[in-house]
């Protein structure tokens, strides 16, 4: 008989772990969940305990507020999975990261906030901890396994570019001018992923392919300048690398994260996966140049990426901040980079990048960001 492979999906009940349990439900014979966490969807995580009744299944807002990272630090830690998914949003899936890690178990990370509040901190514990973090980001899962591919053959590669693809978002034809007055609604409506409520208002700042540089730069350990941005409105193609010989190397599929994460739960092995495949008889892929007038948080990126140290960790704590208060319309679509700027004036250089110092920085820069709104 062969062993199960152990799974943890953290943030079960959102838009990621719907996918990963998609996955994990079509090889039961291979995958054993082992737990499932949510923060506030009661109803759906006692759904999910009913389909996978060998799961840990734990609710976070259930627990009081100053105990709630320590719960569920400690069931990451209890659950001795293989491979743990990270579906969780936003900074709070940081410390989880950390958990799971630390426990031996692989990550398949979706929650970029990990690697963008501190990259080095987590790259240097998976080695110690010698396990690997596989990125579900689809344009990292792309750039990581195109870069594996070529890693495993006997070329001889360097790389001098990755191409990050990004949407556009829904206000891609928007002039700044109509872009001041769009709601949340208009925000909430993107042209071709589903996901998450954060994720699709960083989409439609660009905010989250920002994050996504920032990403690229600690994973694939290259400098910001080497990381371009082009608009491809079909996401068809989820990223590009271009090697020092002048030749680009792409990986296309139908926008679905399912692809993502089925590759990272099976890595190192492709296996089949049964999705609707790409039609090449009628196809039209388009690429043109971000307006960075338009979407500041692109230069905010690059600048935080730049400077390294917490500059990173603050963009993502400013950036939180301002999408919440635009959630709750309590400001404009067009302020969400003007909180990111104001509170990447301060000083964030830093050569002590421990836990301590990022949660310090990640505190600092949600209230210079509260008090500037
Ligand atoms: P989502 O809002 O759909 O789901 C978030 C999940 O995290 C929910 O299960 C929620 O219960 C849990 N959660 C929220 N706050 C929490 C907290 N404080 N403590 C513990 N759990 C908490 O979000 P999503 O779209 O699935 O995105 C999740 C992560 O994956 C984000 O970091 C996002 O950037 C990344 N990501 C998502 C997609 C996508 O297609 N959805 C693509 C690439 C990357
Ligand atoms: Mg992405």
């Amino acid at each position: 008989m062969i062993k199960k492979k152990r799974i943890a999906v953290l943030g079960a009940t959102g838009s990621i772990g719907k996918s990963a349990l998609d996955i994990i439900s079509r090889d039961t014979g291979n995958f054993e969940v082992v737990l499932l966490t949510a923060h506030s969807n009661r109803q759906k995580l006692d759904e999910l305990s009913k389909q996978f009744p060998s799961a840990n299944c734990v609710l976070t807002e259930d627990t009081r507020q100053l105990n709630r990272n320590e719960k569920l630090i400690s069931v990451i830690k209890n659950a001795k999975a293989d491979i743990t998914v990270n579906g969780i949003s936003g900074a709070a899936g940081l410390q989880p990261s950390l958990a799971a890690i630390e426990s031996g178990s692989h990550l398949a990370l979706a929650n970029k906030e990990t690697i963008v509040m501190a990259g080095q901190l987590v790259m240097n514990l998976a080695k110690e901890k010698n396990v690997s973090i596989i990125p579900v980001d689809s344009e990292h899962s792309a750039i990581f396994h195109l870069l594996k591919s070529f890693n495993n053959s006997s070329r001889i590669t360097s790389l001098s570019e990755i191409i990050l693809t990004a949407s556009g978002g829904p206000f891609r034809n928007k002039s700044l001018q109509e872009m001041e007055n769009v709601t949340v609604k208009d925000a909430l409506a993107h042209p071709t992923w589903n996901m998450g409520p954060k994720i699709t208002i960083d989409s439609a700042s660009m905010a989250n392919k920002g994050l996504e540089i920032i990403e690229a730069c600690v994973f694939f350990n290259i400098p910001s300048d080497k990381i371009k941005v082009v608009i491809h409105p079909q996401s068809i193609v989820h990223s590009m690398i271009r090697l020092c010989n002048g030749v680009v190397y792409a990986q296309l599929s139908k926008p679905d994260m399912r692809h993502p994460i089925h590759d990272a739960l099976y890595w190192p092995v492709t296996t089949p996966l049964d999705l609707d495949l790409l039609n090449f008889d009628s196809l039209t892929l388009e690429f043109s140049k971000p307006d960075t007038g338009k979407f500041p948080m692109l230069i905010n990126a690059w600048v935080a990426a730049d400077k390294g140290g917490l500059y990173p960790c603050a963009y993502n704590a400013a950036n939180e901040i301002a999408v919440s208060a635009f959630l709750e319309h309590k400001i404009k679509f067009t302020d969400i980079p003007k909180v990111t700027e104001h509170v990447l004036q301060s000083d964030w250089s830093s050569n002590h990048l421990d836990i301590e110092a990022i949660l310090e920085a990640d505190k600092t820069a949600r209230l210079k960001a509260v008090s500037f709104l």
